[in-house]
């Protein structure tokens, strides 16, 4: 089905995949990409917001570092509260002070804020919520227990000291923020941001600055692409426009080999002058798929290129500006994110579930990513797909927050059934 017909001599393998297949060879050499990193640099715990951790995180301490109450109220043995008689308060401790005095005795209460070590010999701590307080003497209130373990977190029972309690190859968010700051740590290690060479190919292109002939259009496909390797973790290195001409192409690609990954747009589909994968195949290239039976993005193109130090990978996405986007987003993201140190289980893409708004009737025989609009509402996400006008038609990319994704088979689904969603 899809076969290229070629004008040119060409010999480059007719390999077409489906989704699934076409996903799951990009993932393979994603982890193998991933295994074989070395560049990391350490910065300070703030700037390394996004980055990817490239040495695990190890408790200094135990996590907690110490008993740790974790409400207010009463530190006291749970099965005391359950007799009749009230407990004596024989102290107080406030948190960022101890417990010095000696360890509690049966009938004996401490009066306790969250974020305290728990006094020895105490198994429960009453919230305060839940205690009647009366001349020095606390009980629970009518229907209140307390069970032995409860409202105290025990040292160590997040993490021991010297436990790895982030591993290499997370995304930093606030929480590790949270987490590295806890264990100490002003500087971290990251992986290097992958340099990602963005080659956008076509006669008809103009750059952003200068005014379109009305046969001309702007190169926009190689700022969507730069804002999704950032969004990625990468660094986008944006190359001069390349006219179809073969060894132009050629001369570009080869210059392009100093970057960590290469990003073609355009120029991989039947026409005359769709040159690039004549180029790549000029220059040794080595094919893991020509096309994967999806739309948009149909003709996309995945292999590798030998270079200095082994090899490097190359995307060819097909041009029309949704068929970038999408493609970009099924195969270059998740490599892009192990090239940058991202953990295997965590390259995405980012499927969800959410519940189809909308009959959408299809021809089946290729995995759809339809442009749609995901709304989060309080008993589970909805989605509809949007009127658009196929894979050129950016304006519907841009009113869509996802793409619905519509299975190979499928050849219609109905309201209320439940649909999987590309998120972008
Ligand atoms: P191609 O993949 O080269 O056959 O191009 C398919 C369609 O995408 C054509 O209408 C092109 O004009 C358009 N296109 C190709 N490259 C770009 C680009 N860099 N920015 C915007 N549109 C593009
Ligand atoms: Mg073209």
């Amino acid at each position: 089905m899809c076969s290229k017909i070629r004008f040119v001599a060409f010999s480059s393998p007719n390999i077409v995949l489906s989704y699934l297949d076409a996903e799951r060879t990009v993932r393979e050499h994603a982890v193998a990409a991933g295994s074989k990193l070395r560049c990391t640099e350490s910065v300070a715990l703030l700037d390394s917001l996004g980055r990817v951790l490239a040495a695990p995180v190890i408790a200094d301490r135990d996590q907690p570092p110490f008993t740790r109450a974790t409400r207010d109220g009463f530190a006291c043995r749970a099965a005391d509260l359950r007799k009749t008689e009230p407990l004596l308060i024989v102290g107080q401790v406030r948190a960022g002070e101890v417990w010095n005095r000696p360890a509690l005795e049966q009938g004996q209460a401490v009066e306790i804020m969250t974020g305290a070590p728990i006094p020895a010999g105490a198994d429960g701590v009453l919230m305060v919520e839940h205690a009647t307080v009366e001349a020095s003497h606390v009980k629970a209130l009518p229907g209140r227990t307390l069970e032995a373990g409860e409202n105290f977190v025990p040292a160590g029972a997040e993490a021991r000291a010297g436990a790895s309690v982030i591993p290499s190859g997370v995304r930093i968010g606030p929480q590790q923020i949270a987490v590295a700051a806890a264990c100490g740590y002003e500087n971290v290690s990251i992986h290097a941001r992958p340099q990602v060479a963005i080659l956008a190919t076509g006669d008809e292109l103009v750059p952003l600055i200068d005014k379109p002939l009305a046969h001309q259009i702007r190169n926009s496909n190689s700022y969507s692409i730069a804002a999704q390797v950032i969004r990625n973790g990468g660094t986008p290195v944006l190359c001069p426009i390349v006219r179809d001409e073969l060894t132009e192409i050629e001369t570009m690609i080869r210059g392009a080999l100093k970057c960590d990954l290469l990003i073609l747009s355009g120029g991989v589909s039947m026409g005359k002058y769709d040159f690039v994968e004549q180029a790549l195949l000029n220059l040794g290239a080595e094919f893991f798929f020509t096309g994967a039976r999806i739309q948009p993005g149909r003709p996309v193109v995945f292999g590798r290129l030998p270079a200095e130090n082994g090899h490097r990978y190359f995307f060819g996405l097909p041009g029309n500006p949704v068929s970038t986007l999408v493609t970009f987003a099924l195969f270059a993201a998740p490599l892009l994110a192990a090239l940058g140190g991202q953990r295997g289980d965590s390259l995405g893409p980012v499927f969800v579930e959410a519940e189809l708004n909308a009959e959408v009737a299809i021809k089946p025989g290729l995995t759809r990513f339809l442009p749609a609009f995901l709304a989060s509402e309080i008993d589970g996400p909805t989605v509809v797909p949007l009127s658009w006008q196929g894979s050129g038609d950016q304006a519907a990319a841009s009113r869509a927050n996802c793409f619905l994704v519509v299975p190979e088979t499928a050849e219609r689904l109905s309201p209320g059934t439940t649909v999987t969603v590309l998120q972008l």
